[in-house]
């Protein structure tokens, strides 16, 4: 299959290697492994892509492998989180979703043998000592006094921690390793520790559980794994990935690493994430600000503008941060083919169509996609009443201003050539309370006969035909580039992320269903929220129409 792989990386390359070496036997099996503590965000699409797009080039498998190694974390709520996202970014895992805990007794298996062999022991150190005895970048570490207990003492007191009979914190289980290795985390790493909870798969069962490392070499060799794809910071843990695995002489999958994906005006951490959800400054995992899945998906995102994008970053070795202007363009992009267009109108200001006799409706057919011929066509009503845009009207305006103003003719989108001549006003405030206009008969559809050129085309609803919807217009949830700058990064939210208006949109909207999408014309990407009821219907906005990536590519 390897000659019909258009795209290349460095991981591809290596792929390439090993499989005309033989290595692997010219089979590729890779593993998406998130720990259940959270909901996906905008940097694990980077890995999703590479190890499912990855296994399916090379016709291999990928497994889903929930990292459930840390109980007091961890939620059912979060494991179906994650297969829905992955779900809908169109990827696809074998049979049943996977999980570290179906390896705990392999595990511990795996440990007694490292006992046996020697290269592991009971360590009593506090947690403190622990730390202290590791030594620093620059000072190696100090060996525990209770490195060289026997196998059979070993044996025992890991048997007995298992039993529950220590307290946490008490014993732990490490690795002999090298209190020395400049490298720190080979420094007798903790295998074992106590943590008398229950866990969400395994209950009471167990009372110690394995460390991270320990676990997710031996998982991904249990499964018969190729390649243990994995994000920069795990490159200092090859060499324990390694280790373990040929102490104990199974099979060595090759762990490469790829430099994770952040954005500029975005916090991706779950940790950060989950603080958001739970101190209120957002309404969830899913609240549509969020640069979670979840919250991309629910705002309007397209599975397939995350995945383009993911295509148009590619793949590096070096920690980059990407302009969220990029994501911003590679979904007005997937928008732009495949939304419909629809009329809507988010700051109504009223027009009177005064030479329009008073109680005539008619339809007025209006393209549904420009993009797409395919789409076809729909009507829309037009009657004496109207909406406008209330930035489209001024009534003194400045130069080059096409829109409409007194004694300006402009184009109603799909509608009428209309001309304004009379503005009411609210006689204290001064307010414009209507805009009169007329309309000229002779330019239906919205052409002149006589060829006059009008250069301002307005979008409109018919004020007795609207429906009143709800519009939530969706700024960027931090306002500076890096949100970590300064003492706490929740001082960087934007407190204006989220602005909830009452809006009119065209009749041919009734009923449309949470998820609809839809480009407002001139106002942007909508999508149907899930709050919508037949009774009120709730738009967010995806996304405006200005692509400040593109102008910036010159594109
Ligand atoms: P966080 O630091 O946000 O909590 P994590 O790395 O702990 O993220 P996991 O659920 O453990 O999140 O991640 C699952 C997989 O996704 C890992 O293989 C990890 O390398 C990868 N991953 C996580 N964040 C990113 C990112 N920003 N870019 C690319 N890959 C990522
Ligand atoms: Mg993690």
């Amino acid at each position: 299959m390897g000659d019909e792989i258009k795209r290349s990386d460095f991981i591809r390359e290596i792929i390439a290697e090993h499989n005309r070496t033989g290595r692997f036997g010219g089979r590729v099996q890779t593993r998406f492994p998130p720990e259940p503590n959270g909901y996906l965000h905008l940097g694990h699409p980077r890995a999703i892509c590479i190890n499912f797009g990855i296994a399916d080039e090379y016709g291999g498998i990928c497994n889903l492998r929930m990292d459930d190694t840390n109980p007091t974390k961890e939620d059912v709520e979060y494991v179906e989180a994650i297969a829905e996202d992955i779900r809908w970014l169109g990827f696809h895992w074998g049979d049943h979703i996977l999980y570290a805990s179906d390896y705990f007794d392999a595990l511990y298996d795996y440990a007694e043998r490292l006992i046996e062999l020697g290269k592991a022991y009971v360590d009593d150190l506090s947690p403190e000592e622990v730390r202290e005895y590791r030594g620093t970048l620059t000072e190696p570490g100090r060996n525990s006094p209770y490195r060289d207990r026997s196998v059979e003492e070993n044996l025992d007191l890991f048997r007995r921690m298992r039993a529950g009979e220590f307290d946490e914190g008490a014993r732990t289980l490490r690795a002999k390793i090298d209190m020395a290795s400049p490298n720190i985390v080979m420094r007798d790493p903790i295998i074992y520790r106590i943590m008398k909870v229950p866990h969400h798969r395994t209950g009471d069962k167990w009372c110690i559980y394995p460390m991270y490392d320990f676990a997710h070499c031996l998982s991904d060799s249990l499964e018969g794994v190729t390649h243990s794809l994995c994000s920069l910071e795990f490159e200092n843990n090859r060499e324990l990935y390694d280790w373990f695995l040929d102490q104990l002489d199974v099979h060595h999958p090759q762990q490469i690493e790829f430099a994770k994906l952040e954005f500029n005006y975005t916090v991706l951490s779950k940790r950060r994430l989950r603080r958001l959800v739970a101190e209120g400054y957002v309404t969830g995992w899913d609240d549509p600000r969020m640069p979670t899945l979840a919250g991309l998906r629910r705002r309007g995102y397209t599975p397939e503008s995350i995945r383009n994008l993911i295509e148009m970053v590619g793949i590096s070795k070096a920690n980059s941060q990407v302009d969220i202007a990029m994501l911003e363009h590679a979904v007005r992009d997937d928008l732009n083919q495949r939304s419909p267009r629809v009329m809507g109108v988010l700051d109504p200001l009223k027009v009177v169509i005064t030479n329009y006799p008073e109680g005539q409706t008619e339809e007025l057919e209006a393209v549904n996609n420009p993009q797409d011929a395919s789409a076809g066509t729909r009507r829309v009503p037009f009657s004496r009443e109207l909406y406008i845009e209330r930035e489209d009207f001024m009534e003194e305006p400045p130069k080059k201003y096409y829109r409409l103003s007194p004694g300006a003719e402009v184009r109603l989108r799909y509608a009428y050539l209309v001309t304004c001549t009379d503005v009411v006003k609210d006689p204290t405030t001064g307010e414009i309370l209507e805009v009169h206009c007329t309309y000229d008969p002779a330019t239906r559809g919205g052409d002149a006969p006589d060829g006059r050129k009008v250069r301002g085309t307005l979008h409109w609803v018919s004020a007795p035909h609207a429906i009143e919807a709800e519009a939530r217009l969706y700024d960027r949830l931090f306002n500076v580039e890096d949100p970590y700058q300064g003492e706490d990064f929740v001082d960087n939210l934007n407190p204006s992320s989220l602005e909830v208006r009452p809006c009119y949109v065209e009749p041919s909207l009734a009923g449309v269903g949470a998820g609809y999408r839809c480009q407002f014309e001139r106002l942007g990407y909508f999508c149907v929220d899930p709050d919508s009821t037949p009774e009120r219907l709730v738009f967010n906005r995806t996304i405006t129409l200005r692509d400040s990536w593109a102008k910036i590519q010159g594109r």
